[in-house]
């Protein structure tokens, strides 16, 4: 479903990555893992447009998605590493905000927002760090994308929210999303994920089912 080949980015002299390959199956949930400033995030900012690549390519049901910007928006959710949720708006203004930048409005948006707010058990208005985390997961869901890309998600969190979040991954994947999900601490990932990707230093040095 999604696959990564050959890709470089350097920021200036440094190369951040350095042929960086990888292969997340159809309905997987696939750990990103590596250590701190082995990549991770500038692969997801790659893989989710949002970053220019030296070279490589990333391939989403086998075509060209960085050569179609508004294919590869609407396959993809992002969850990025910081939260970016606006203090000023209310989580309902929040969640409107959003439907409207993939033209979802009026009865259609409020039905899809409020759904996937139940599906990640909001229902309150003031907004812990976990909350924060749930209400970006469902803002990412909001165009019912195929993929849901979140980079170090559970970082910060307290375990039992660790482990509430881990369960509403668990209920996506069951539902049918392909999910990849970055970290850096590998058993944190091997509990609950299909596959494993290690990168380090820009490159995937270790690939797999979780089995194996
Ligand atoms: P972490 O787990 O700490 O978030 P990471 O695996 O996500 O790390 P990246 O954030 O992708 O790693 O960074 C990879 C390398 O590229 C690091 O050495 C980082 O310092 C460097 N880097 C990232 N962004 C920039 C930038 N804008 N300019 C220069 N160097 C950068």
């Amino acid at each position: 479903m999604l696959k990564i080949e050959n890709l470089h980015k350097i920021y200036g002299k440094y190369h951040a990555l350095s042929g960086l390959d990888m292969t997340v199956k159809e309905g997987a949930l696939y750990g990103f893992v590596g250590p701190n400033g082995a990549g991770k995030t500038t692969a997801i900012k790659i893989m989710t447009g949002l970053l220019q690549a030296e070279e490589g390519s990333v391939l989403i049901n086998g075509k060209d998605a960085l050569a179609d910007p508004d294919q590869l928006k609407s396959c993809i959710g992002y969850v990025p590493d910081f939260f970016g949720v606006y203090d000023n708006l209310t989580v309902g203004e929040y969640m409107s905000f959003f439907a409207s930048c993939y033209q979802l409005d009026g009865l259609v948006a409020r039905k899809r927002y409020t759904a996937l707010l139940e599906q990640v058990d909001f229902y309150v208005d003031g907004l812990s760090r976990g909350m924060k985390q749930r209400l970006c997961l469902a803002r990412a869901l909001i165009h019912d994308p195929q993929i849901l890309i979140l980079d170090e998600p559970t970082s910060g969190l307290d375990p039992r929210t660790r482990v509430e979040f881990k369960e509403i991954l668990e209920d996506l994947k069951f539902a049918g999303k392909t999910i990849l999900i970055s970290s850096h601490v590998l058993s944190e990932l091997s509990e609950m994920c299909t596959d494993i990707g290690i990168i380090d230093q820009g490159r995937m040095i270790l690939e797999g089912n979780i089995q194996d």
